[in-house]
């Protein structure tokens, strides 16, 4: 037992729509806030509001779905100092645990069994002034970095940071996302072809599913 508490959104079963584990059943748990305002922002109503549990209360409504892996997302999750007890706790009862994290806060402290996915935010989400580059050296092969990309100027601008933090070599996946209504997928998958870029592109499967709503 203990006394510890998050701000908690929603927790829901779905299918990972993202990331190496994208099509798995995951259950996610989303944090309430985020100190960031990217453009594209899909998740705005975890900004503000959200409903106080105790990290029991949390792990049992977990528990309950029976799941195998476990995301914690945002908002920005690293935002509540209490996530990174929520974060061990998860991985101690045994499940698979990633994070989603916006990068501008530290990520030294997570627990090292967490898949750490990592977003360097680029100039087209109007937030890349709050990357946290020292993150990039932590980074090892059980994370992953997520660019979201809302122009070709992004994409130039993300490929010569994989380029730079030599990320390829240093996490386990490097992630290319077109931003929703900003470029066509094609576009995106297009240019990473000619330009023989051994990064992993990605929809967003719960947009193609659900489109967006929240609990998906
Ligand atoms: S970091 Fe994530 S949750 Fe926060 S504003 Fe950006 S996209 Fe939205």
């Amino acid at each position: 037992m203990t006394d510890a508490t998050l701000k908690i959104t929603e927790i829901f079963y779905s299918l990972q729509g993202e990331s190496n584990t994208v099509g798995l059943p995951t259950v996610f748990v989303r944090l309430t806030g985020c100190p960031l305002r990217c453009g594209y922002c899909d998740s705005e109503y975890a900004f503000y509001g959200g409903t106080r549990m105790s990290l029991d209360a949390i792990c049992d409504e977990v528990a309950s779905h029976n799941p195998r892996y476990i995301c914690v997302t945002g908002g920005e999750p690293l935002a509540q100092r209490e996530c990174l007890t929520l974060l061990t706790r998860l991985c101690d009862a045994g499940y698979d645990v990633s994070l989603e994290t916006s990068g501008a806060l530290p990520i030294d402290n997570v627990d090292p069994r967490v898949s750490r996915v990592v977003d360097l935010k680029t100039p087209g989400s109007d937030e890349v002034a709050r990357n946290r580059y020292e993150n990039m050296a932590l980074l090892t092969a059980r994370d992953q970095v997520k660019f979201v990309i809302c122009s070709r100027e992004d994409y130039e601008w993300a490929r010569f940071k994989v380029d730079e933090y030599a990320l390829v070599q240093r996490a386990g996946e490097v992630l290319f996302s077109p931003a929703f209504g900003q470029i066509t997928p094609l576009s995106l998958a297009e240019w990473i072809l000619a330009d023989n870029l051994p990064v992993r592109f990605q929809l967003q499967l719960h947009k193609l599913l659900w489109n967006d709503a929240p609990g998906h």
